[in-house]
């Protein structure tokens, strides 16, 4: 098909992945950020960047799953430094009843017992006494995998401009003929009555002392949190939930809760340095779907809520395809 001349706004996950999808289809791509490169990303500098489709189903709907499971294998094929190391979910023995509800509501996972945990994570060993592995789940280094986007955009052609907001209202942004493919994350909310913001917070630490490889879930009836290895000694610890548009600092109690799930997970975090404590505000539907929204030749592909890392490759393709196509997934693209 010809060529089209699109411009993505905004160097989040969603955006860096449209195009990223559509230079290597042969598109004429330029990606605007409003920020300068090394600060670029939006709430997505701040994910734990878990590619978790099986876990996540606890509480989301059919479709992530199923878009999750595509996103998973996108980047598989086209990442080599996505970590394969599956997930763990554990428990502490008074809430072994989240653990039972846990493995009910997903699958894909193999219930372990302490010895096993032990082999999988040698420094968990002994901690708890039961576990889900989910083997096939995956995550990426959140900061390494938004500068490998980058770097794949410009190798297929793409052009990056940084540094300048584009002004409102931005679908004057194209050119003559061209598409816009807005994905300004919560910025876009004055365009998108329906979207809303939930605060996440998290912290970042570094220590020799644990040695984890993969995700790790603690389940806690009032505040779930993980663990994710970022490479280098560091861990993201992750992440609080709340519904609020709210980029100010992490408070007391979430810096609380997110530093005592690591040293419930294992007390030598204790020892750890604490490198970053920042919160992030996940742009959100009413049902925590994503989804493209069409005007014309304008797209906005918002809403990625707490999958974004997951879901973005196949939103990408989906949008990809309605452009070439005009397919529409029936769950994803909507009509303004
Ligand atoms: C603490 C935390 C942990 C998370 N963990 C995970 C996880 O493990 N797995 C997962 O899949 N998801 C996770 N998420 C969710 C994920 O981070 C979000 O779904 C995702 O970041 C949303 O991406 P986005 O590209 O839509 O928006 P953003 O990442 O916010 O990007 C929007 C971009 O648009 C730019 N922009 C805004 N206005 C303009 C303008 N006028 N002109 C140009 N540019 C503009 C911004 O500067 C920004 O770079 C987590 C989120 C948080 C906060």
């Amino acid at each position: 098909m010809t060529a089209l001349d699109i411009t993505v706004i905004g160097a989040g996950i969603f955006g860096l992945w449209q195009a990223f999808e559509l230079a290597r289809r042969g598109h004429a791509v330029t990606l605007r950020e409003a920020m300068p490169e090394a600060e670029s990303g939006g709430s997505s500098r701040y994910a734990g960047a878990m590619l978790a489709p099986y876990c996540e189903a606890e509480a989301a709907p059919d479709v992530v799953k199923s878009l999750g499971l595509e996103g998973l294998a996108l980047w598989q094929a086209v990442f080599p430094h996505v970590t394969q190391r599956g997930s763990l979910v554990v428990a502490a023995a008074r809430d072994m009843t989240e653990l039972r509800r846990f493995a009910r509501m997903t699958e894909a996972h193999e219930s372990i017992d302490a010895a096993r945990l032990g082999d999988l994570e040698p420094d968990l060993g002994g901690r708890f006494g039961s576990g889900l592995y989910f083997p096939t789940e995956a995550h990426v280094s959140t900061r390494h995998a938004l500068a490998a986007l980058r770097a794949a955009i410009r190798q297929h052609g793409g052009r990056l401009v940084f540094g300048e907001p584009v002004a409102e209202p931005v679908w004057t942004a194209a050119p003559a003929g061209g598409v816009v493919i807005d994905c300004r994350g919560i910025a876009a909310r004055g365009d998108l009555a329906e979207l809303r913001g939930v605060r996440g917070e998290m912290a970042v630490v570094r220590t020799e002392e644990v040695r984890l490889s993969r995700p790790v879930r603690l389940l806690h009836p009032r505040f779930p949190l993980y663990i994710v290895p970022w490479g280098e000694n560091q861990y993201m610890i992750g992440a609080t939930v709340i519904e609020r548009e709210d980029f100010g600092a992490v408070t007391l109690r979430s810096a609380l809760d997110l530093l005592g799930t690591a040293y419930a997970v294992h007390p030598a975090f204790g020892e750890a340095e604490v490198l970053e404590l920042s919160a992030g505000v996940r742009p959100a539907f009413p049902d925590n779907v994503p989804k493209i929204v069409v005007r014309g030749r304008r797209l906005m592909v918002n809403g990625a809520y707490r999958h974004g890392y997951l879901m973005a490759p196949a939103m990408a393709r989906i949008a990809a395809d309605l452009l070439e196509t005009g397919a529409r997934h029936p769950e994803i693209v909507v009509d303004w």
